[in-house]
């Protein structure tokens, strides 16, 4: 991995990608193994999107991890991929061929001396909310954004960086790592062509006042239950009710959590059904005896995926259960009630489980933050792929699709984008 060098501020190169997720890390790839120089700007400490954050993939229920790291290996022995993290742009001017770009880089606070020892996070004493596991579980102040994190570096959080207390990490540092002047920075690109792929955040299900998601413990969404079931989760892979760290009977998901729905998010994000199944893999799996109960209005399963479902369907203790859900309430004992109604015969279902899973859909990064730079967004937020032929968008920016549909998407967003840049290198 070429990091640059805090002096340096001014770089230039023929494609920009902004966003390292799967998509983005992808696009940097296929284009610089074909001999492109490329910038790889990503938001957050380490690269990998919300892949690095999912337990299993379906429907072969591997580890991202495998695939994950075999990327990273292909960004570690290549010279030709800049990568900023901690950075976001700030302004683009330019046209097609030739873009200025301003980029802002925001401090760290540990240089490259890091070795991700840990002996700094071990006497610092102070805490903060773990956002990888979704707020589920605190890090220290001083922290490694996950055990696979790339770069495995540490990093300090800002609203920590000025006190007191970290003098003790500073000490224990026997690298000399540790920067804690260090301020924002703004790069200038010069870049021929722009890959955005900021990728998708998702639904906030406390929009939906009825289901219970921030008022009953035992409803979470789907992301939070990818951490839960992970090993490097906030219970270790213990799957277990966030109220009282209990066992699992019973459990629900709810399908369509906002999506489909005109009120919330019109559109199907489909991955969802999905995700659902694969999550219900999970309960199978540590709980044998445990009921799992899935509403759906449809299941979308499109191709191959198929099959996954029929496997699904073929298990007794998997019910599939037609009916959005309309209500969820406390049925005590931490225990929680779903009420939904047959799409089809109007009617009214009634079950009580010790946990909800609500599948909320993908929204996408660019609803909430828009490039600044002309591109047309559609009515959702998402890119239109083909709106601008300089800034190219990719990925869950463009639609709400699966890895396989993103890393494909991306391959041909690297070549839109090495076509674009023409000459420049
Ligand atoms: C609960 C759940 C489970 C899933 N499980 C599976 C599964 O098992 N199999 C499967 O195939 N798919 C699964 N998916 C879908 C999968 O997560 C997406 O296909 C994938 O994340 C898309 O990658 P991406 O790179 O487009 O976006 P992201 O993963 O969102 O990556 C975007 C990156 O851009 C960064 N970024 C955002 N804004 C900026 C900015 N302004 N500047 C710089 N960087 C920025 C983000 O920090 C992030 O690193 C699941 C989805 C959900 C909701």
């Amino acid at each position: 991995m070429a990091e640059p060098a805090a002096a340096e501020t001014s770089l230039s190169a023929a494609i920009l990608v902004v966003g390292g997720g799967i998509a983005g890390m992808t696009a940097a790839i296929e284009a610089s193994e074909v001999g492109k120089e490329v910038i790889l700007v990503e938001k957050g400490p380490s690269l990998g999107g919300a892949v690095a954050r999912i337990n299993q993939y379906f429907p072969k229920l591997c580890p991202p991890y495998c695939g994950m790291e075999m990327n990273y290996r292909r960004l570690r022995n290549n010279p030709k991929v800049r990568i900023l993290t901690l950075a976001e742009v700030e302004n683009i001017s330019g046209a097609a061929g030739s873009y200025k770009v301003q980029i802002r880089r925001n401090p760290r606070f540990i240089n490259e001396k890091c070795t991700a020892c840990g002996e700094c996070a071990k006497v610092c004493e102070i805490e903060r909310d773990n956002e990888y596991n979704w707020g589920m579980d605190k890090t220290k102040a001083v922290y490694l954004p996950h055990e696979m994190a790339y770069p495995m570096r540490y990093l300090v959080d800002p609203a920590i960086a000025g006190d007191e207390r970290m003098k003790a990490c500073v000490e224990a540092c026997e690298y000399g790592a540790f920067e804690l002047e260090q301020k924002p920075v703004t790069l200038t690109a010069t870049v021929g062509s722009i890959i955005w792929a900021t990728g998708w955040e998702p639904y906030d299900a406390g929009k939906l006042d009825t289901l219970g998601f921030g008022k009953l413990p035992n409803v979470i969404n789907n992301v939070m239950m990818e951490r839960l079931a992970a090993q490097n989760g906030p219970t270790e892979g213990k799957i277990v009710r966030p109220s009282d760290g209990g066992e699992i009977s019973s459990i629900a998901f709810v399908q369509c959590a906002g999506s489909r729905d005109d009120n919330h998010l019109p559109y199907c994000s489909s991955v969802c059904c999905m995700v659902s199944m694969k999550q219900a893999t999970y309960i199978r799996e540590r709980y044998p005896e445990a009921d799992v109960y899935i509403f759906y209005i449809d299941i979308r399963s499109p191709g191959r995926l198929e099959d996954f479902y029929q496997k699904m369907q073929a298990d007794e203790k998997i019910h599939f259960l037609r009916g959005k859900v309309g209500k969820i309430t406390d049925a005590g004992n931490g225990d929680v009630t779903l009420e939904a109604e047959d799409t089809l015969t109007g009617k009214l279902q009634k079950v009580t489980v010790n946990m909800a899973i609500l599948a909320t859909g993908m929204v996408p990064a660019t609803a909430a933050a828009k490039p600044p730079v002309d591109v047309p967004l559609d009515e959702y937020g998402f890119m239109l792929a083909d709106g601008n032929p300089g800034v190219i968008g990719t990925g869950t920016t463009v639609r709400p699709v699966e890895v396989a549909a993103t890393v494909q998407d991306a391959t041909g967003a690297a070549l839109k984008g090495i076509i674009v840049a023409k000459g420049v290198n």
